[in-house]
């Protein structure tokens, strides 16, 4: 169950993994593959486009340090999986009345994603 693909990173040839999800037939990514040692990660398919260095471009991979892709789960300013992602937002919003405030919400995504280091589980 935990045979997946890892892929070394373009910049500095640490093995990252991606999130994947089980869909029946197989398993299909469905997260970027990321670098926990530099902070690079790649580009995803559906990312709102951005402006690229050429040696993005070369690698299909955002730059070490460089915000990740828009499609990407982030929670605390981290690449997760979507199990995570969801369990976190389960977390935050289970008993919370603001749920159903979609701009609230929105507003605690963009959070996520910009936040740097800040307590994330596990
Ligand atoms: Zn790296």
């Amino acid at each position: 169950m935990s045979a997946i693909d890892t892929e070394a990173c373009p910049y500095c040839s640490t093995i990252c993994r991606a999130d994947f999800v089980d869909i029946g037939v197989g398993m299909q990514q469905c997260g970027p593959y990321h670098c926990d040692n530099c902070g690079a990660s790649e580009i995803g398919p559906y990312d709102k486009e951005r402006p690229l260095t050429e040696r993005e471009r070369l690698a299909g991979w955002y730059g070490p340090g460089e915000p990740v892709g828009s499609t990407a789960n982030v929670i605390g300013g981290r690449i997760v999986s979507h199990v995570q992602a969801r369990s976190t937002y389960q977390r935050e919003f289970t008993g919370n009345p603001l749920w159903h405030d979609k701009k609230y919400v929105d507003d605690w995504w963009a959070a996520q994603r910009t936040a740097k280091g800040g307590d994330h589980a596990e």
